[in-house]
């Protein structure tokens, strides 16, 4: 799979940035860690359920290997 690359100064290394806006909204900008050009935004429970879904997964996986 290719390297995301920023488009203004092609570094390849981003960085979530947590924001409110007015409407009192959380959200995530993803920014280039070196530019700070904002390439994308994310909603945070989308974010809170990526991080829930890994958890969940990565239980499993202890629980699997307790049991074998
Ligand atoms: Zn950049």
């Amino acid at each position: 799979m290719p390297r995301s690359k920023c488009i203004s100064c092609g570094h390849h290394e981003f960085e979530a940035v947590p924001v409110v806006n007015k409407n009192g909204q959380n959200f995530c900008l993803v920014q280039c860690v070196a530019c700070g050009v904002v390439v994308g935004a994310v909603d945070d429970v989308k974010v809170a359920n990526v991080v829930r879904k890994a958890e969940r997964k990565l239980s499993h996986f202890l629980d699997s290997l307790q049991k074998g």
